[in-house]
């Protein structure tokens, strides 16, 4: 070995306790990166990019001496692409300049380059205008005129340093021996001792590009999480927050680092964060999963979250902090509410009539005295009118089912007098009240439409009995029809309690009652308003609306097509 060699030699081997003491560097910040703590820096805080710019330095360190130590003018390093099963140059590179290095790129099967890759061996060439090796191109464009290229190797070793894996990931070129000298295969040794260095670098480079990666992906998915996330340390510091968590909270701006209990404002959680950490010191810390629900209050509203908390555990199992989750449960509460006062009002309205029937037909089965022809008569009218309500009741029922079943009401389409049909549902309420005067107002002459005619009798007995129930101390209820060339509108408007500006668009949703001391007088179940908009808009491709003030009276309109669209309603039966 002459000098020259033993210099290089220790210079390699001072390159290896660099590359060992990076390696320790990123093994340390990978583990900083996954704990905990880490995760106070903000996504894009940039915190990360020190490590990896350290290890680029170490890169293009490493580059760089490899082209001094084999006395080459240019070092080129190539990665292996996958998807385009080429070879791509990559930055950083000796002796050529990075914009151009990233042009360059070669198919695995072509040239020196693709040789090295396929045969995982190395390769020298003297004259590379001359070998019929080389690509022609390339060798003008970089101005090559010798070279080695070696393969970049990724071995894994077991714990006994016995090879486990071997990979190919790419070739590393040096390009034109100075002095005019020719690369011989003392380099070529030499060179393939740095390519193995290189090659752990690279490859540590990618696992912390990953690990980055990942966390990036991790904060990214934890802040659009539709469920609010909060971390608090052992310490009792915000370590995490997203923005659902922060909207909870109503809190702006970052607070990471920050203290729980002067950030949030709401007494439930700051209790539950501190018993939280209260039992991550003692040994209940186990146990600690607890659910609870809290109720926030946002502009006058309600909203009630079910929290899941837990305790966060590093890789010792030892607790370091505490993660909770807001769910908004606020949606289900309010569906259970009403699913129990459905339950109420439903069991009152079945209860109403069968007590009234069973009354009267008790009292006509105890007849010994004998009743008058006429009462006998009025006993039978109320029993049948009671029955009505029933079956009204059990159909209405039925139809929602069927709605939420994703069936449409079947149809009947014939030729409709709406005119006449009007009168008659008028006519039939008038009966029921003593108290409202009914008026109709109509066009002298009304084209027929093409309709369901029990369902738009359903439609408009409904908006009229509405009127006079929620009409209690009775007044003017006027029904007016109108022509509107290719549509009819109907309108029922009542001087009644009215319903308050924000249940305007409820009223039409399903068990949806106006909650207010009047109208809780008045028995329904919520139902009937939303089977009108189903029968009106889907099977009759109308729109049905409400205006109304407290106090002064409501109106509910509807419009209808005179001529439907059959072919875009399912299970039409035209007339
Ligand atoms: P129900 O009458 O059985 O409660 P509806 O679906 O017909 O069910 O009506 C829903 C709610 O809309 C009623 O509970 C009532 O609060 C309100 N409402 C409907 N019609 C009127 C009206 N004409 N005047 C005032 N409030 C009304």
């Amino acid at each position: 070995m002459n000098n020259d060699t033993v210099a290089l030699q220790s210079e390699v081997e001072q390159l290896r306790a660099q590359l060992e003491e990076a390696k320790r560097q990123i093994a340390e910040l990978n583990q900083r990166n996954t704990s905990l703590q880490a995760t106070k820096a903000a996504p894009d805080s940039g915190i990360e990019a020190t490590p990896l710019d350290e290890m680029e330095m170490t890169l293009r360190r490493l580059v760089q001496r490899i082209a001094m130590i084999l006395q080459a003018e240019k070092t080129v390093w190539m990665l292996y692409e996958r998807e385009s099963g080429e070879l791509v140059a990559m930055p950083p590179a000796y002796g050529v300049d990075e914009e151009t290095i990233r042009s360059l790129r070669v198919r695995a099967t072509q040239g020196i380059s693709g040789q090295v890759f396929r045969e995982g061996r190395p390769q020298i060439f003297l004259d590379a205008v001359r070998d019929p090796r080389t690509i022609k191109e390339n060798v003008a464009y970089y101005n090559i005129y010798n070279g080695v290229t070696v393969p970049l190797i990724v071995e894994k070793r077991d714990e006994q340093n016995r090879v486990v894996d071997r990979q190919t990931i790419g070739v590393l070129h040096v390009w034109n021996k100075r002095h005019g000298e020719e690369f011989n295969d003392e380099d070529v040794r030499l060179l393939e001792r740095l390519a193995s260095s290189l090659a752990a670098v690279i490859t540590n480079m990618r696992i912390y590009q990953e690990v980055v990666e990942e966390r990036k992906e991790l904060l990214q998915t934890i802040e659009s999480l539709y469920a609010g996330l909060v971390l608090v340390s052992a310490e009792g510091r915000i370590t995490q927050m997203n923005s659902s968590a922060r909207q909870i909270f109503n809190v702006q701006g970052d607070v990471s680092g920050k203290r729980f209990d002067e950030v949030f404002h709401h007494e439930g959680a700051v209790e539950m964060f501190r018993r939280g950490l209260a039992t991550l010191k003692g040994s209940e810390a186990e146990e600690f999963g607890a659910g609870a629900e809290l109720t926030f209050s946002e502009d006058g509203h309600e909203r009630i979250f079910q929290v899941q908390s837990a305790p966060v555990r590093n890789e010792d199992g030892k607790p370091i902090g505490i993660v909770a989750i807001f769910n908004d449960f606020t949606d289900i509460r309010n569906i259970e509410r009403m699913k129990s006062s459905f339950v109420a009002t439903v069991s009152h309205e079945l209860r109403t009539p069968l007590t009234a029937i069973k009354g009267f037909i008790s009292t006509l089965l105890m007849d010994d005295a004998g009743f008058e022809e006429s009462e006998r008569r009025e006993f039978y009218g109320i029993i049948d009118q009671e029955c009505d309500r029933l079956t009204r009741l059990i159909n209405d029922l039925l139809n929602i089912a069927r709605i939420e079943a994703g069936e449409s009401l079947k149809p009947h389409y014939t030729d409709v007098d709406i005119k006449e049909l009007a009168q008659k549902v008028v006519m039939i309420q008038r009966q029921a009240t003593s108290r409202h005067k009914l008026y109709l107002e109509a066009p002298e002459q009304m084209d027929t439409i093409i309709g369901d005619e029990d369902k738009l009798d359903q439609v408009i007995t409904n908006l009229l009995s509405n009127a006079i129930k929620y009409s209690p101390n009775g007044g003017d209820i006027r029904v007016k029809l109108e022509d509107l060339g290719d549509k009819v509108r109907l309108s029922v408007s009542d001087q009644g309690m009215g319903i308050p500006k924000e249940h305007l668009g409820k009223v039409f949703e399903k068990f949806h009652r106006v909650d207010n001391r009047d109208n809780r007088k008045v028995y329904g179940t919520g139902l009937g308003l939303f089977l009108v908009k189903h029968l009106v808009e889907v099977l009759h491709q109308g729109k049905i609306w409400a205006e109304s003030e407290v106090g002064v009276g409501s109106t509910f309109i509807f419009e209808i097509p005179k001529k439907l669209k059959l072919e875009e309603i399912e299970d039409a039966h035209p007339a």
